[in-house]
Order: structure tokens, then C-alpha cells, then sequence
């Protein structure tokens, strides 16, 4: 989709987009420029993007580039034990991210995804669940990326513990919005993207299943 009130962001540079394309994830590679685009709109010398759901990194090499591009950081949040659907026996489950004591755990990979990415200057890592790093956050946020449960209750809580750090002008982004039941789960659609436009949250951006959403000024 035409990007419209967004600021085209260029392209990864090769090495960058080579660790990017390498690490798993779930992110097609529109919508990674269109979260590109999001970040070079919305993110300001100084300011701060938030992203929920860091997984083993892939939509953080991305985000980070452009906090690096613009002198801005990126503070990266996951508890990094799996969502829901990434459990044993769930379609998403990934057995090689299996600790040794039998839990998921994929925050070595977003380490090593950061280095090889050379942005640990950039990208600062909190492994956390979301809610408890809300219940304490107080800085405004340029961004907010929400990729993070797949549950109503995860989703909920993403939209009530972040979406108020969104700074006038500023943009919240949700990934796997998908308004038709048949092409995927409801949580962010319901929990996250309604509410949202429901709060005053303008639409300006949708690439796939990523919306970008900004809080009028
Ligand atoms: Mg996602």
C-alpha cells in the first residue's frame, strides 16, 4: 500500500538485512518496511520507541536501525518464554528454542541478533513481562510497537499498559491485525486496534496485517 502520510524509510543496509532476512520471525518483508517507514515518521533525536514482543529479534533490527538513523533508542520487551502458540505442541512452537530446562527461552537469540546487527548500542533489551515494565514506565513515547500475546487478556493488557505513553503525535503500532476471523486470531483486532481507534487514534497506515496508528497531536 502507497504509504501515505508516512515517511519512506530507505532500505536496510546489506549486512543489516542479511541478519534481519537470517533470524526467525514472522514479519513479511512489506510490513517490515512499512514498520521502517513508521519508525523514520514518528521517532525523534532523544525519543524513545517501545517494542512489545521482541521474539529472537527480527522487527528489532529493523525498528533499531532507524532509533540508530535518527539518534533515538529502541527499548525492546519480551519475556522471552513463548507466547501461547509457540508452547510444545502449538502451531508456532520452535523446538531448537528449548532451554535446557525444558522452558522456551529465546533471549540468547535476540542477543546474538543485536550483535551480529551491531546495534547493542541502540536497542536496549528488557526481558520482562509487558505489564510489569507498564506499571512502572513514565517516559513518552514516540512508538509503540504491540507484537506481543496472541491471547484477549495479553492483548488488553498491551493496549492499557502502553497506549497511554503514546506521545501527541506520536504513533502505536499493531501487528496481526486481522479484521476477518477467517485469516487469523481477533485479540489484537478486538483488544488492541478498536480500542484504540475508539480512544482517538487515527489510522494512517495498514500493510498486511501491521496498522499504524497515531494519536492526534
Ligand atoms: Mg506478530
Amino acid at each position: 500500500m502507497p504509504l501515505g502520510r508516512l515517511t519512506s524509510a530507505p532500505p536496510l543496509p546489506a549486512e543489516r538485512a542479511r541478519v534481519a532476512d537470517e533470524v526467525r520471525g514472522f514479519l513479511p518483508g512489506a510490513e517490515a518496511d512499512a514498520l521502517r517507514s513508521a519508525a523514520a515518521t514518528y521517532l525523534r533525536p532523544g525519543g524513545v520507541a517501545v517494542e512489545i514482543g521482541s521474539y529472537c529479534g527480527k522487527s528489532a533490527v529493523h525498528l533499531g536501525h532507524e532509533a540508530e538513523r535518527v539518534g533515538a533508542r529502541l527499548v525492546t520487551i519480551d519475556h522471552h518464554r513463548g507466547s501461547e502458540e509457540q508452547q510444545a505442541g502449538w502451531e508456532y512452537h520452535d523446538a531448537s528454542l528449548v532451554g535446557p530446562d525444558g522452558r522456551m527461552e529465546t533471549l540468547p537469540f535476540l542477543r546474538e541478533t543485536l550483535a551480529l546487527a551491531d546495534l547493542e548500542g541502540t536497542v536496549d533489551v528488557v526481558a520482562a513481562r509487558s505489564p510489569h515494565v507498564a506499571s512502572w514506565w513514565s517516559t513518552p513515547l514516540d512508538l509503540v510497537f504491540v507484537d506481543g500475546g496472541h491471547t484477549d487478556e495479553h492483548a488488553t493488557a498491551d493496549y492499557a499498559g502502553w497506549a497511554p505513553h503514546v506521545r501527541p503525535g506520536g504513533a502505536l503500532v499493531v501487528h496481526d491485525v486481522f479484521p476477518d476471523p477467517a485469516d487469523g486470531g481477533q485479540a489484537p483486532y478486538q483488544c488492541l486496534y478498536l480500542p484504540a481507534l475508539a480512544d482517538g487514534f487515527v489510522e494512517v497506515h495498514a500493510e498486511g496485517s501491521l496498522r499504524v496508528l497515531e494519536r492526534p497531536a
